[in-house]
């Protein structure tokens, strides 16, 4: 198989690394090198910030119905490359088609949410905040933005920065995963073909290098990160340090609660799919039950049984549910993981170790996993697995369950399951978590809606798309002003003005 080399995209075309690294992207489902990407360089970040630098201020005098109308077509390209993008993503990924197809339709919502930007910066305006004296609010662009991505949605993620972020006119960096680049550069050469102006999307893949040039160079005004917690931590304080203002969403444990009320076939069919589905390489997955009083043992043989008959191979695969994890040394630190999780004294109910994938021999495969009777001191339950395996604790009561979950570290997502009212309604109100499903596994919410977690899972104030996207992305300016009548006299005064 011949190994093709990416490259980077700066100022609206491929442009060769000034660096010298380079990194081997992998087929997870073969454990083969599929494509080599540079990593870029300081050179590289520089000349990708002066391509976004130098196109701004056309950019920003672009009215806001003129860039919703290449938006506009650029939704549309999306919409016809979505399989083709879903492949790629599939590929370098391991999800299946099917879930990537979903994934990036998800994406392709938060650029239509950023074509409605003229209705979005409107602003605020007031009439007579005193005599003879109006006051309006204004959003105008932050500048060059830039983001950095994880390698878990190599086109959603992304989706969520740059297309509200260049709506709001300004321009954007990309930094995406390493392990993940082509989905990005694809989207690059689609949203040209759309009437972008050169310069005001770049995609610069990269490591760690890339990655600090971006927060120290004095010409990025804003980064939005998305990855683990303790990189979003560093991002966040280095970014902040440097006068930037920054989003960095972390990591996640996402518990769902089940009531003894619960449908327990509907919760378990939910469970199964938001555990296993894209090998539980989300940061929404739900990777842990907490099943209140005897629901854990009517739950447990439905989860067993469905758990089990998920078919694990290539994600290309008709009829595959389940891919491989993203690389042999994720794998091997899943499997320590589970090792650990039996030598501590959880109850191994279903073992994904060692699974055979027919053709996937050297793959970095991993099959469903299943623990029961885990406890909070057991690193299967402190870590963030991002693997295929499903723990489940038990709890006495409805107000225990609410307290394991507020006293861990990260606060992304979370549901319950129950027939009751009273116990959602509670469950909404009490929970220290950024998304909260009653009934939903996977409490995403829409491209109008804002996504982000609270606790460790976020640094920084504002989520991503919605509303708090359009305010992350740009600064707001208030006017006060007068025109006062050529005769009127205004007396000098010292004194602190009041209008009203
Ligand atoms: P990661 O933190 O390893 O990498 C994320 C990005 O940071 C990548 O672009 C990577 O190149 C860069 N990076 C990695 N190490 C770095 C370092 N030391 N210094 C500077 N930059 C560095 O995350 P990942 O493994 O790509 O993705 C999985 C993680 O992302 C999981 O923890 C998952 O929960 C999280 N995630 C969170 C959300 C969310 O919305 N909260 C969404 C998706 C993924």
């Amino acid at each position: 198989m011949t190994v093709t080399s990416l490259h980077l995209w700066i100022n609206g075309q491929r442009t060769l690394s000034q660096g010298s690294r380079m990194a081997d992207v992998f087929n997870p489902a073969s454990g083969e090198v599929i494509r080599r990407v540079p990593l870029a360089s300081r050179r590289d970040i520089d000349a990708a910030v002066m391509a976004a630098r130098a196109a701004f201020p056309a950019w920003r005098e672009t009215t806001p119905l003129r860039r919703a109308r290449i938006l506009t077509r650029f939704c549309e390209l999306m919409e016809q490359h979505r399989d083709e993008l879903a492949r790629l993503a599939s590929e370098e990924h391991g999800k299946t088609v099917l879930d990537a197809v979903g994934s990036v339709q998800r994406g392709i919502e938060v650029i239509e949410f950023a074509c409605g930007v003229p209705h979005l910066l409107k602003g605020e305006h007031a009439e007579d905040v005193g005599r003879g004296v109006d006051c309006h609010s204004m959003l105008q662009p932050v500048g060059v933005c830039a983001g950095i991505t994880p390698f878990n949605f190599p086109a959603m993620v992304p989706l969520w920065m740059f297309p509200v972020a260049i709506a709001c006119g300004n321009t954007f960096v990309l930094k995406p995963s390493e392990k993940v680049p082509s989905c990005s550069l694809r989207m690059a050469e689609l949203f040209k073909d759309a009437g972008l102006p050169d310069g005001v999307f770049n995609v610069v893949p990269g490591d760690k290098e890339a990655v600090e040039a971006l927060l120290e160079h004095p010409d990025v005004g804003a980064i939005s990160f998305v990855g683990s917690t303790p990189v979003a931590r560093h991002i966040y304080e280095t970014a902040a340090r440097n006068g930037k203002r920054v989003q960095a969403l972390g990591g996640a444990k996402n518990h769902a609660v089940v009531m003894p009320d619960a449908d327990m076939a509907f919760t378990a069919d939910a469970l199964v799919g938001a555990a296993y589905g894209s090998a539980g390489e989300r940061c929404m997955a739900i990777s842990t039950v907490v099943a209140v009083g005897e629901a854990g043992d009517r739950l447990l043989p439905l989860l067993r049984e469905r758990a089990a008959q998920i078919r694990v191979g290539r994600g290309d695969t008709a009829d595959v549910g389940m891919g491989p994890v993203i690389s042999q040394a994720h794998r091997e630190r899943i499997v320590d993981l589970i090792g650990s999780g039996v030598d501590q004294g959880a109850e191994l109910v279903l073992d994904g170790r060692g699974i055979d994938v027919a053709g996937g021999e050297r793959g970095f495969f991993i099959g469903p996993t299943l623990f029961d009777r885990v406890s909070p001191d057991m690193d299967i339950y402190r870590e963030e697995i991002f693997g295929p395996v499903l723990i489940v604790l038990r709890a006495d009561s409805f107000d225990a369950a609410v307290h394991l979950i507020n006293a861990n570290p990260y606060g992304n997502g979370t549901a319950i399951f129950t027939g009751s009212g009273h116990w959602a309604r509670r469950f909404e109100n009490e929970i220290e978590v950024g998304m909260v499903g009653v009934n939903v596994p996977i409490p995403v919410p829409m491209a109008f809606f804002s996504f982000g977690g609270w606790k460790a899972s976020l640094f920084g104030d504002l989520h991503m798309h919605g509303m708090e996207g359009v305010v992350f992305y740009t600064r707001t300016k208030v006017v006060t002003r007068r025109w006062p009548a050529p005769a009127e006299r205004t007396d000098s005064s010292l004194a602190m003005p009041t209008l009203g």
